[in-house]
């Protein structure tokens, strides 16, 4: 009688771990079939300016992350910095979010020579802000830094390619002119604004946010 009782319940939970493990497979499977093939794996050069055309012609390198949402909700309203609190090659980032256990990417990135890449095409959204509602709204920037911790400063020929890429993104998008508010309702924002416990974009960068945004709004101007 005894043994009876101990019995079922072992059953059941084999049972239900084999339904929760089937569950998990199909939404798993259902994922990856829905994602673009030409996602998470290297690209030939006639691929890469195919996908550059639709995008910044800015751009000298393209490894598409599969961590995006494929399309993004509403239009690109804003630009986001961040940095990548390192010195990565453009190659080496897009390894990184190339990656699906890294749940992360950015739609752009800036090495500290100024080259510029692409991981996420501005149609999609990247997961770079810790927020869905930014992200959907944002195209995304990672700018590398040539000083590690401290105030995080990034290269000039980083500093410049970066407001050109912003003049890009505008004039490509329709954005007449980009504000910085200091805070996540200007039309310019930074992580920090959304995550509590970052320091990203570092002071370095952050300082000059009201400086970029003139820069940039200066050539939407002229
Ligand atoms: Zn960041």
């Amino acid at each position: 009688m005894r043994k009876r009782e101990t019995v079922w319940p072992v059953w059941f939970l084999l049972g239900a771990f084999f339904l929760l493990l089937a569950a998990a497979l199909a939404a798993w499977l259902t994922e990856m079939s829905t994602l673009p093939a030409n996602v998470g794996r290297e690209l030939t050069a006639e691929e890469q300016q195919a996908i550059i055309a639709d995008n910044s012609p800015l751009t000298q390198y393209v490894r598409l992350s599969p961590n995006a949402t494929f399309p993004r909700e509403g239009k690109i309203e804003k630009i986001t910095i961040h940095h990548m609190a390192g010195n990565l090659s453009l190659e080496r980032l897009g390894e990184v979010f190339a990656n699906p256990g890294r749940r992360a990417s950015s739609n752009y990135a800036i090495d500290i020579d100024g080259n510029v890449a692409l991981y996420v095409e501005e149609c999609n959204r990247a997961w770079t802000s810790s927020s869905p509602e930014n992200d959907h709204a944002a195209v995304t920037i990672e700018v590398a830094n040539d000083e590690i911790g401290g105030n995080w400063h990034v290269s000039d020929e980083s500093y410049w390619a970066l407001i050109d890429l912003c003049v890009d993104i505008c004039r490509r998008n329709g954005i007449k002119e980009l504000t910085w508010t200091g805070d996540e309702t200007g039309t310019l924002t930074i992580h920090k604004f959304f995550k509590e416990d970052t320091a990203c974009p570092g002071p370095y960068l952050e300082g000059g946010m009201p400086y970029i945004a003139e820069a940039v709004n200066r050539q939407l101007q002229s």
